[in-house]
């Protein structure tokens, strides 16, 4: 840690840089201590690394900072640096008693008060949620920011991100969705953006770097998104994945196959309207061909032109499939009133741009053409191509 108590009280912070021979004198003279836990702390003053406070040997400490990495101190000392350069009231390693949770860095900012989280390891799903949940109860927003090791491309536009790589999700002002990390080897801040998932753990998205030196707060919490979404690179993906995975299908994905079987469809031959990107579609974890298609069975199937479909009745099937399991919402900690039926909405919405749904009133919606599921292989590619070719340019724009 980088922060300790000394003997009258005062915090004494590592955030300032010091010279080493007047850490050596203040060490001589001083006592510190830990704030959490009130016990004494040793001031570590090393050639290699970065100058901190250690608890001594044989302590229990149930603090956060116990194990910390040095990429980690480096971090968070980067980016209390940053944020006090930009004349932001910040503190380091802020200890609130009533929570009893020290965030790596508390700050104001534009009338908030935020308390940013740097993790550079694996904490425990349940950890984040609780320390998620108390800093919304005490009027903090929380920022966290992953270390950007975790955030690696598997070919280019396409990203491998875990269930917890989704915690660190959060929503700018303009509701755009991102996730921010930082390297404090590369002094960068990675943002993801635009994120697209086409199966649980594999997603479309867009990477942009920012080099700590020539960004501000603002960019970080509200950064200038360049959607450069590609209908073909999505489509492309998906199909590719739709093959691996039939192949070595899980139990779950075996029931959506028989289900789909009996329904006379065959994963090979949706037709393109299905499996469509969305906004909101990383709050469901269920891959989106998948719940599309069950959204396909349960209110469009049998639907004629000229029918009415109402929202309130796609909601009580989407329910049911939550109920039974066969949709499984994600959970996004850092946007607690966030509802995964948006992202149906957002498909609807997309079928009414694509001219086979018509907006009627505020949940109601009329059929006009019935999606054709193709018969062949070759009616799919032709099929695929014509709705790439008529609808690049809204496609590139969702
Ligand atoms: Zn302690």
């Amino acid at each position: 840690m980088l922060t300790a108590q000394t003997k009258s009280g005062t915090i004494f912070s590592l955030g300032t840089e010091h010279k080493k021979e007047t850490l050596l004198i203040i060490r001589d003279n001083e006592e510190f201590f830990c704030p959490a836990c009130g016990e004494r702390v040793s001031l570590k003053l090393g050639n290699q690394r970065i100058y901190h406070f250690a608890h001594r040997s044989g302590t229990v400490c149930r603090d956060s900072y116990e194990g910390e990495t040095f990429y980690h101190m480096k971090g968070k000392l980067q980016l209390y640096q940053w944020l006090e350069r930009q004349g932001i009231p910040v503190a380091l390693e802020y200890y609130d008693s009533k929570i009893k949770q020290r965030p790596d860095i508390v700050f104001q900012y534009d009338g908030n008060k935020y308390a940013l989280e740097y993790q550079c390891s694996p904490i425990s799903e349940e950890i984040f949620i609780k320390r998620t949940a108390a800093y919304y109860e005490h009027n903090y927003i929380p920022l966290w920011i992953m270390s950007s090791k975790y955030l690696k491309a598997k070919r280019s536009n396409v990203f491998s991100l875990s269930n917890f790589d989704y915690f660190f999700f959060r929503k700018t002002k303009d509701n755009h969705l991102i996730l921010p990390s930082y390297c404090p080897d590369e002094k960068q801040f990675r943002i993801l953006s635009s994120v697209y998932p086409y199966s649980i753990k594999n997603a479309i998205a867009n990477i942009t770097h920012h080099s700590i030196h020539k960004t501000g707060i603002e960019e970080i919490l509200a950064p200038n998104i360049i959607n450069r979404f590609s209908f073909a690179k999505w489509s492309m993906e998906m199909e590719k994945f739709n093959l691996n995975w039939s192949l070595h299908p899980s139990p779950d994905l075996n029931r959506f196959l028989r289900e789909i079987y009996r329904q006379n469809l065959n994963l090979y031959l949706l037709p393109p309207e299905i499996g469509l990107p969305v906004n909101h579609s990383l709050f469901i974890q269920t891959p989106s061909i998948i719940w599309q298609t069950y959204l396909y069975i349960d209110v469009l199937q049998d639907k004629i032109p000229k029918d009415l479909i109402d929202l309130r009745e796609v909601e009580r099937h989407y329910n049911k499939r939550i109920f039974k399991n066969e949709i499984i919402n994600r959970n996004v900690p850092q946007l607690p009133g966030e509802r995964s039926f948006n992202a149906v909405k957002e498909y609807f919405h997309q079928l009414e741009r694509l001219g086979i749904l018509m907006k009627k009133s505020e949940t109601g919606f009329q059929l006009q053409t019935k999606i054709s599921i193709p018969k062949s292989n070759r009616e799919k590619e032709e099929r695929r191509n014509e709705f790439c070719q008529k609808n690049k340019f809204f496609l590139a724009k969702i």
